[in-house]
């Protein structure tokens, strides 16, 4: 097959019919728990004022180098705009603009865009679903939050997925964290990657991310933040994994997890996959972000949530062998040999009757049809021929069990397929 003129974007593709089934059975199976969670949807724009995402840190990649940018075409009204690369910034954007009453939990679902360099597992388009508690400081909220990400996990029959936590404590806390670990790096820097030398100057709590080999060693000898943790963040801590500990969520103590955005204060907390290569086992992650609202305008409140990314989770089912969203067949193929109308006729009646139902177009041969019909995996053929049409009637044909067949009036072919299918199922 020649190549076609154009491709999807670098960094994105589609999502054909044969994929797209286990995309709908992960994306329901969070919005219903969610729901169930006594979370509410939102749904907002794939755009916003850039400003909203400069907010999310200075000197983060999603910030300086991965953003979709682009004007406003309005000379009146110039506005620099970006293609969301996450949900947070937007949901207290959000927050701001229409002051719900508090705590106001939601969930969303949805693509984000960031210009990465492609490769497996990560994309310039992926999708997300996340959850937000806002204007809660109750340690019980981030229990429940994490509870709800890893509630999913298992409701999709994953296994091995790790959580790690840590307390990144408050804005002060990290300030003074962040002056003991750049002197204890910069004491260090010879030995450091280059890349880890220049971030080191930018944000050096963001070394600690490296997963470069010649970095481990002094990462692993690093100041830790608990050190430095007040006694409330300290308790809040202890209290969260607490809570964790009474539902029965295992999680693993990581100091030195830092997350990649950074509005993040006190919990944060990560997922990963391990049956995935450690580049891409990053399935989903999130914390508190205590300041984040104030800095886009609102008053201070605080909100704890995350983010899972859907392409990756479904990496990890296909790792873990897990039976990714069943796909119900077809109920049944018409094959009309009398032109095409009455193939219109019955498929609209069965459709209406809640009934999974397809046809062929353009009057083919018997033959030609049936071939169709075999390859739809639909459960029954119903055919009509001139002499079924005469009598009015159908045969209905087994396409799946032993291939039999009868003939039935069509008057009541809405009862009879129904009764054929309980059938089927039933065996
Ligand atoms: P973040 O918003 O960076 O905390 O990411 C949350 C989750 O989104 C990660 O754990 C990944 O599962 C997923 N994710 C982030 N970036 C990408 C990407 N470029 N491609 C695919 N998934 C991603």
């Amino acid at each position: 097959m020649s190549k076609s003129r154009y491709q999807a974007p670098r960094g994105t593709r589609d999502i054909l019919p044969e994929e797209a089934g286990r995309w709908r059975w992960a994306l329901d199976s969070f919005a219903e728990l969610a729901e169930r969670f006594g979370y509410g949807q939102v749904i907002s724009p794939m755009f916003e004022d850039l400003g909203v995402f400069l907010r999310l840190g200075e000197n983060t990649d999603v910030v300086t180098k991965e953003m979709f940018t682009f004007q406003d075409k309005d000379p009146k009204t110039p506005q620099d705009l970006a293609l969301r690369p996450e949900l947070t910034a937007s949901i207290c954007r959000a927050f701001a603009q229409h002051r719900p009453i508090t705590p106001w939990k939601v969930w969303y679902a949805g693509p984000q865009f960031r210009y990465e360099k492609p490769q497996a597992g990560r994309f310039r388009q992926f999708v997300q679903v996340g959850a937000e508690i806002i204007g809660e400081n109750d340690p019980a909220a981030d229990a429940e939050i994490i509870s709800l990400a890893w509630r999913f996990y298992e409701s999709l029959g994953l296994k091995h997925i790790t959580l790690q936590m840590n307390s990144l404590g408050d804005a002060e806390t990290r300030g003074v964290y962040n002056q003991e670990l750049h002197s204890y790096l910069s004491s260090k820097a010879e030995s450091l990657s280059a890349n880890s030398r220049d971030t080191l100057e930018k944000n050096p709590l963001r070394v600690l991310d490296s997963k470069r080999e010649e970095d481990l060693e002094i990462i692993r000898a690093a100041p830790t933040i608990q050190e430095f943790l007040t006694t409330e963040d300290a308790n809040h801590f202890e209290l969260v994994c607490e809570e964790l500990n009474s539902v029965g969520i295992p999680f693993v103590l990581s100091p030195r997890l830092v997350r990649g955005l950074d509005y993040y204060t006190r919990t944060t907390f990560e997922f990963t996959a391990d049956k995935l290569q450690t580049a891409q086992n990053a399935v989903g992650g999130g914390g508190r972000y205590d300041g984040l609202i104030e800095e886009l305008g609102g008053p201070p409140t605080q909100g704890i949530g995350f983010a899972l990314g859907i392409d990756r989770i479904l990496l990890a089912c296909e790792a873990e062998e897990l039976d990714l969203g069943p796909i119900k067949p077809l109920d049944a193929f018409v094959v009309d040999l009398t032109g095409g109308s009455q193939a219109t006729q019955i498929t609209d009646e069965l459709r209406a009757n809640g009934l999974g139902v397809d046809r062929s177009f353009g009057n083919r041969s018997i033959k030609a049809q049936m071939k169709v019909a075999d390859r739809s995996e639909a459960l029954f053929a119903i055919i009509v021929g001139d002499d079924e049409l005469e009598k009015n009637e159908v045969t209905l044909r087994d396409l799946r069990g032993d291939g039999s067949q009868e003939r039935i009036p069509r008057t009541s072919l809405v009862a009879a397929l129904i009764a054929s299918i309980e059938g089927r199922y039933s065996e």
